[in-house]
């Protein structure tokens, strides 16, 4: 395997003295060649520190980092093979937008010729053609982003950063951004390393993601295996909507653990991975993996197995649009939500608040965690 950038135990501390504060702690990353990788996580987490050590405007207080198999300790960023988009756009407003792209060739030493045709081919690129002899403030935000973004692509480099480039754009057109930029990525090549805080970005566009909190990363793994089966309680609050139950594992068997809730109710859940360090378990489960029928009504939807089934009463529901969401207070006192989807394939009950309903899914995709 490949690997484009790889960390070792890369760690980054600010301040001095009883003022210190590790903003990186120890983090080991392997990005492979050609894939989209992203750094995703809230704010203030270390992403864009993990960046800036990438790219060279930072320096780890410990640790190391190689680009293409070479330490890049002392490098400075202009002597890396990685180039950074920054949400701020970052263009010189002085200078056209062909001049802009061309900026950074020239300064390389190549012929003006060579620089003028990759630059209409940045931008042709990234679909901005005919723009190129206007001024940066002459164009949108998403436009602007697109002249930063060919800016980038034009000098060629084996990764590029981005921290959370399309920040400032509105929700459609970052949506449509998000598709391009993922296509563009595929044409070009070249190995993405995108940091963002929204999950839904991350999940749409990267092939494995990294998610961080205070300085750590807590898992990496494909959108997928991310979603499926996080490895944490945080990963699986910050990605998608989720519920937690509360039990104590009273049995473990062949990879499924029986779990007493505190009313007495057992169910059955999958065993992680890594092995629980205690009795105390938290059973984590997606809002859309639950199906909802009144109670006294046999489950009839086929695609989810009920062999975990709870009683309870609908508190609350809403219609939103796509879907309908139900909290469901159950007889241990959680609160569980239910999402269905609002299709007509799918069978669904006029439930009202008030209504006993039994909940149910299939005890194969969840997973235990360590309360
Ligand atoms: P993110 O990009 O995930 O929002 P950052 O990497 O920007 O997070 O910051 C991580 C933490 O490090 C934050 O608590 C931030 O305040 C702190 N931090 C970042 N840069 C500096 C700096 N130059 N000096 C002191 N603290 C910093
Ligand atoms: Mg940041």
């Amino acid at each position: 395997m490949a690997y484009d950038v790889v960390l070792k135990k890369v760690m980054k501390q600010f301040g001095a003295g009883n003022q210190v504060f590790t903003a990186v702690d120890h983090i080991d990353l392997q990005i492979e060649q050609g894939e989209f990788f992203a750094l995703l996580g809230p704010s203030g987490c270390g992403k864009t520190t993990t960046l800036r050590m990438i790219a060279g405007f930072e320096q780890p207080t410990s640790g190391e980092i190689l680009i293409r198999d070479t330490a890049v300790q002392g490098v400075p960023p202009f002597h890396r093979p990685v180039n950074t988009v920054f949400q701020d756009y970052a263009l010189f407003p002085h200078m056209t937008i062909l001049q802009n792209v061309m900026f950074g060739l020239q300064m390389e030493g190549l012929s003006k010729s060579d620089c003028r045709n990759r630059a209409l081919k940045a931008l042709d690129l990234v679909q901005l053609p005919k723009v190129e002899n206007r001024r940066p403030n002459q164009l949108s935000g998403g436009q602007q982003q697109r002249v930063a973004l060919a800016r980038a692509l034009v000098k060629r480099p084996a990764v590029l950063l981005l921290d959370e480039p399309l920040g400032a754009l509105d929700l459609k057109l970052r949506k449509q951004m998000q598709f391009e930029l993922k296509s563009m990525q595929q044409q070009v090549g070249i190995t993405f390393i995108y940091v963002t805080h929204d999950q839904e970005e991350a999940m749409t566009m990267a092939d494995r993601i990294a998610v961080m909190d205070g300085g750590q990363v807590l898992q990496v793994g494909s959108p997928r295996e991310i979603y499926e089966q996080p490895a944490t309680r945080f990963v699986a609050d910050f990605i998608g909507e989720t519920n937690f139950l509360h039990g104590t594992l009273t049995m473990s068997d062949n990879g499924v653990g029986s779990v007493t809730l505190s009313n007495g109710d057992t169910i059955y859940a999958m065993l992680p991975d890594k092995p629980l360090v205690s009795d105390k378990v938290v059973l984590p489960i997606r809002s859309e993996r639950i199906g909802i029928v009144p109670a006294g009504v046999t489950a009839i939807n086929s695609e989810k197995a009920q062999d975990t089934q709870l009683v309870g009463i609908v508190v609350d529901s809403n219609f939103i649009g796509t879907d309908t969401r139900y909290v469901v207070n159950l007889a241990t006192d959680e609160q569980v939500v239910v999402r269905i989807q609002n299709s007509e394939y799918i069978k669904r009950y006029d439930l009202a608040v008030g209504d006993a309903v039994s909940i149910f899914w299939n005890s194969n995709n969840t997973y235990l965690l360590d309360d």
